[in-house]
């Protein structure tokens, strides 16, 4: 595996597998650029080195060649960010010619992958009442046509960077499978690099005490990640909707909280685990409570377990955040994913804004602070404070993954 710091990249072709998975309005206009922005680093590097760029991504979830999801729509801002005309490729799998005249400092843009099935390797139209047996001839051919339309790809350029973080937990044609063709000329855009870094020093030199703060709705998403966590920290503080289960399951009165009741027996099995391990738990002591899922219900604060029927849990209390920020603010590495509450609702996102003062709070006082996973990345951007952390992770699926301890493929496939 090579590094982009440090690779030549004069007069070679780098074909870079970025994130562009941007959302677009119904003009077809691009509404958050975080995405594209966050790969320009490793994409003016080759650029600035005397390479020259072949782009690739996905957009959304065709199943087919669709307009819809053409990367066509963001050409133009690729351009402007970069700073320099991009040529864009029709057929991400006729793009030979193309890709072949490129001359140092250019830039050519493929079209969506995923109009081909052969970048997740999964069929396509196979019949409602298909038997197991065609299934498994369907899922044989796509996988063996898979081979070619990644060597296609290959065939474009001298060297392979993976950039997109958001899909490193898939083993895709483009994320993973292409890197075999570049055994010596294979590596890291700088975002990667910066994930993988932010995932070690959690998960692997995490300066003591460290604790992890996971909330979100529910516990049949997050049981990987409190099981993974457990071994790994001093203090865990488990929050949001997941935490009712927790508390109904040790007998608390959770009135019409969200919960799960198949995970009651999960939930005591992790507090035993923790017991065992010496981690502390900081569930929810206090709860304000709603009568109605809306911002113009009655609302009150009481203890998280005597909540009474007709109403339901929807952010941390006063006391809880106390404690909380307690623990905290005694911790060298904090690991925050999921929001305490629902704080899409401004009157309910109380508790989710004092944890991201509290993370912004510890970070200047030194310690390591990294968010990660989807809802818990929107509340820290829409409430102002994710330069205020050390990291913010861009990919909730990717980073839940690593959480969990999985190997990512996309990053396996670079450094074997
Ligand atoms: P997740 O995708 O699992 O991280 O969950 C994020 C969602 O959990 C957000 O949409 C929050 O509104 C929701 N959430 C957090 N706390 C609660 C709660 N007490 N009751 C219902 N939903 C919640």
């Amino acid at each position: 595996m090579q590094n982009i710091a440090t690779y030549d990249f004069t007069g070679k072709k780098a074909i870079v597998r970025v994130d562009f998975n941007v959302p677009l309005n119904e003009n077809f206009e691009i509404t958050d650029d975080t995405r594209i922005r966050a790969a320009l680093p490793t994409l003016k590097k080759v650029l600035a080195g005397g390479g020259s760029l072949i782009i690739m991504s996905h957009l959304g979830r065709p199943k087919k060649v669709d307009p819809k999801f053409s990367l066509k729509h963001i050409l133009a801002h690729v351009s402007e960010c970069l700073g320099v005309p991009v040529q864009f490729a029709e057929d991400c799998q006729k793009a030979q010619e193309q890709a072949a005249a490129l001359k140092p400092g250019e830039v050519l843009l493929l079209e969506n992958l995923r109009f081909y099935a052969e970048e997740e390797g999964k069929p396509r139209g196979l019949a409602e009442d298909a038997t197991d047996e065609e299934k498994k001839a369907a899922k044989a051919a796509v996988k063996e046509s898979q081979k070619e339309f990644v060597k296609t790809l290959a065939s474009y350029a001298d060297c392979y960077i993976n950039d997109a973080f958001g899909t490193a937990h898939r083993a895709h044609g483009s994320t993973a499978l292409i890197a075999k063709y570049f055994p010596n000329d294979k590596m890291f855009g700088y975002l990667m690099e910066g994930e993988i870094k932010a995932i070690d020093n959690v998960l692997k030199n995490a300066q003591r005490p460290f604790t992890a703060i996971i909330g979100g709705s529910k516990v049949s998403s997050k049981l990987a990640v409190l099981e993974n966590m457990l071994d790994k920290v001093d203090n865990l503080i488990i929050g949001g909707g997941m935490g009712y289960t927790f508390i109904k399951a040790q007998g608390g009165q959770i009135g019409d909280s969200l919960h799960e009741d198949d995970l009651m027996p999960n939930a005591l099995e992790i507090l035993a685990k923790a017991k065992e391990k010496g981690v502390n738990i900081y569930l929810s002591i206090q709860t304000l409570i709603a009568d109605a899922f809306s911002a113009d219900a009655n609302t009150n604060i009481v203890p998280s377990n005597q909540i009474p029927a007709g109403w339901e849990g929807v952010d941390a209390g006063p006391d809880s955040l106390a404690r909380w920020k307690d623990v905290i603010l005694n911790s060298k590495t904090i690991l925050w994913n999921g929001p305490v509450g629902v704080f899409e609702i401004d009157k309910f996102a109380q508790g989710t804004l004092s944890i991201a003062k509290d993370l912004a709070e510890a970070t200047e006082k030194g310690a390591y602070t990294l968010v990660g996973g989807g809802d818990s990345v929107a509340a820290v951007t829409r409430m102002g404070f994710a330069d205020k952390v050390s990291y913010v992770s861009t990919g909730g699926g990717a980073m839940l993954e690593a959480l969990e301890g999985k190997v990512l493929p996309g990053i396996a496939a670079i450094q074997e």
